[in-house]
């Protein structure tokens, strides 16, 4: 789970992070307020689940609270990346002498978190990784021992950060490593962590991802969760038991298990087509399962055939044509069809099917290679 700028500043803050001012809005009446409150300067952040906000016009300086009020309300407007600005944040504006970054994540090849700082911070880390390599700089965390301040002072004299700053860079440095272990992070980042004209450092940006395996034991993350966009159709998924994950095809598929699924999308990629979603029914799927799960594959309107591949076993195969042929009755299912099945039942399954004049397939190279031509006219 990713959160939100705001979200991840409130942590830091309560691990005495040092960050700006400011406050959440809503409107572009909330924003003039705050600014007014703030004084001098301000900057307008969107506040949604992505990276690059700055580069897409997501992050805007404003000189007064008339100004505040007119970008606040051109990003309110806004969508970044396919996602609705709904909130943006209202930052005192800073006078910045240098951007760091500063982050936690964990390095999978050496089964350890690692401490990483980069002296040129401010753009992601790929960039970084790419433009500036040479001044990105890592530790290894042992777990068991954690994180030594010594490490850090070394990463502080690597990237050439003033001496007189170094105890404040341990501090912060030490409280990420401390919100990375109580919060189950995968990462925790500060970009840009600023050193400001009056040099003192603070956290402008913040990044966290949550990992979903320890959500159960953070209520207090839970409650950011936010749901919007394509994320609302894949919790409407979970409500059934399934999973749906929106992609950009045209060929909407479902299959009974997720390696089944895998495979489908697998060979619908072989043959040159492009799945327009993950979809896995689950097990024992009932006729209502596979109703909401092609109402779900139908709400995409990119979707020109639908593919199904079924092989019987705990889902049982009448069940499932129950399913298809009541949708299909329902005229819910407007663009073709093509079911296979496969094992205990399957041949009576394929009659029913065909009788009712929905296109079957013994094999799923077969059903694919069918598929794939109605999207070809
Ligand atoms: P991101 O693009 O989503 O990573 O958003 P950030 O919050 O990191 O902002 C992008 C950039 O905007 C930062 O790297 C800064 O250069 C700039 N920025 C953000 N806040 C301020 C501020 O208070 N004052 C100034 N001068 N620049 C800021
Ligand atoms: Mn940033």
């Amino acid at each position: 789970m990713m959160l939100l700028e705001y979200q991840t500043k409130s942590i830091f803050s309560n691990y005495d992070i040092p960050i700006p001012r400011g406050r959440l809005a809503f409107s572009a009446l909330d924003a003039k307020l705050i600014s007014e409150e703030l004084r001098g300067q301000v900057v307008i952040k969107a506040q949604v689940l992505s990276s690059g906000r700055g580069k897409a016009g997501g992050v805007r300086l404003a000189k007064n609270p008339e100004e505040a009020e007119s970008l606040a309300a051109k990003i309110l407007g806004m969508e970044i990346r396919g996602l609705k600005v709904r909130k943006i944040l209202v930052d005192e504006g800073v006078d910045i002498r240098r951007e760091v970054y500063l982050g936690i994540s964990l390095d999978r090849s050496k089964r350890c978190p690692i401490l990483l700082v980069s002296g040129a911070g401010g753009g992601d880390i790929e960039e970084m990784a790419r433009y500036t390599p040479e001044k990105l700089v890592r530790e290894t965390i042992n777990p068991l021992t954690g994180l030594h301040d010594f490490q850090i002072n070394d990463l502080a004299s690597r990237i050439d950060l003033p001496r007189d700053l170094w105890p404040d860079f341990v501090k912060i440095s030490q409280s990420l490593w401390q919100i990375y272990q109580d919060k189950d992070a995968l990462t925790v980042e500060i970009n840009p962590l600023v050193i400001t004209a009056d040099n003192r450092f603070l956290a402008l940006d913040g990044k966290m991802y949550i990992d979903d395996n320890a959500l159960y034991r953070h209520a207090e993350i839970v409650q950011f969760k936010e749901i919007e966009g394509e994320e609302e159709i894949e919790a409407e998924a979970r409500k059934y038991g399934f999973s749906y994950v929106k992609l950009s095809g045209n060929i909407g598929c479902a299959a009974n298990g997720a390696g089944l699924a895998m495979a489908t999308m697998d060979t619908i990629q072989l043959w040159g087509g492009k799945p327009a979603n993950f979809l896995d029914i689950g097990g024992g799927a009932s006729p209502e399962r596979v109703t909401a799960a092609l109402d779900m594959i139908m709400s995409n309107s990119s979707v020109q055939v639908v593919l199904i591949n079924i092989i019987s076993a705990i889902t049982r195969c009448d069940e499932v044509v129950k399913g298809i042929l009541s949708s299909v009755k329902a005229s819910k299912v407007v663009v073709p069809v093509i079911v296979r099945l496969a094992g205990e039942n399957s041949e009576d399954c394929l009659n029913q099917l065909k009788e009712a004049k929905i296109l079957t397939a013994e094999s799923l190279n077969e059903a694919v290679k069918m598929a794939i031509s109605f999207t070809r006219g």
